[in-house]
């Protein structure tokens, strides 16, 4: 059986079923807030450091104080992982501006709110592991520096859902969004990487991706075992040159790329691919046993 979903909330643990926000708060209204998605294994968050450093980045970005203390964000995270009991599972932790009135300004929104769920979620079905994602590039544009910073990991997550509408619609597993330059930013939820035969390419942030954790992991192991890794632009026409593509995300893991927009990639799984999934595998192990 499923075990049941929790939340921490300043009053403390409950079914996270249970646990409510005001209809006033303005990560609601407005989709004013930021979130950090991360996965526990024992009782250890994976590169809880790096999560945390990007938390306060976006905080830092929305001018979002955050609610506790980093100190009392890792307790938070500890107590509710206690609570779960589970060997296991996924976190969201978000903070929202907090209670205000109707109108948008921040500044009548006195406490930011600090939320953090925790549940079991599997991004990545055995099938898509196997056989490779199918993906299509969305009309919808990842705006860089026009826009919202891709860097913010904010709740408007509005571009990245009508991108995944798009690929319900065609029938697909993911979308990819470009950026105003008509270069790849990232997919809906991961970050995209190409495999070519002088080794990895990923777009920067600058062109609109997210500065994933698990890209970065990606980055470090692939420097490690001798992988050259370019953060470079890249558009379709990359991608489909390349030998193979990836996508990465902490819910997702690592996913092959069987196709865009109806064109089969050269390769689905290659060495390199299953040997960064060792690495990972290998990696999480490390952590846990530390
Ligand atoms: N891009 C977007 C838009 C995302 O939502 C995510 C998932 N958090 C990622 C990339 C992957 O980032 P990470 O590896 O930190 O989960």
């Amino acid at each position: 059986m499923k075990p049941i979903s929790l939340c921490w909330q300043s009053e403390g643990i409950m079914p996270a079923a249970e646990a409510k926000i005001s209809v006033l708060d303005h990560g609601l209204l407005y989709g004013d807030g930021i979130f950090e998605g991360l996965r526990f294994y024992g009782n250890k968050v994976l590169d809880l450091e790096q999560h945390l450093a990007r938390l306060q980045r976006s905080a830092q970005a929305l001018a979002l104080a955050l609610p506790l203390p980093i100190e009392g964000i890792r307790q938070a995270l500890e107590q509710l992982i206690e609570a779960y009991e589970e060997d296991q599972g996924y976190l969201r932790l978000l903070v929202t501006r907090g209670l205000g009135n109707l109108g948008l300004n921040p500044s009548h929104c006195p406490r930011p709110q600090l939320l953090i769920i925790v549940d079991q979620l599997s991004l990545s079905s055995s099938s898509a592991q196997e056989k490779g994602l199918h993906l299509i590039t969305s009309s919808i544009k990842r705006l860089t520096s026009l826009g919202l910073d891709s860097r913010i990991k904010s709740l408007n997550y509005l571009p990245s859902i009508l991108a995944r509408l798009e690929a319900n619609h065609a029938g697909a597993d993911e979308a990819l969004l470009l950026n105003e330059r008509g270069y790849i930013a990232e997919a809906s939820a991961e970050n995209i990487f190409i495999e070519t035969d002088q080794g990895l390419i990923t777009p920067p942030a600058i062109d609109g991706a997210l500065e994933g954790i698990t890209r970065q992991r990606v980055i470090n192991l692939a420097k490690r075992v001798g992988i050259s890794v370019q953060e470079q632009s890249i558009s379709p026409y990359d991608v489909f040159n390349a030998k193979s593509c990836f996508l990465t995300g902490t819910g997702a893991g690592l996913l092959p790329v069987a196709s865009l927009d109806g064109r089969d990639l050269q390769q689905i799984k290659t060495k390199l691919f299953t040997q960064l999934q060792e690495e990972i595998t290998a990696y999480i192990d490390d952590q846990i046993r530390q």
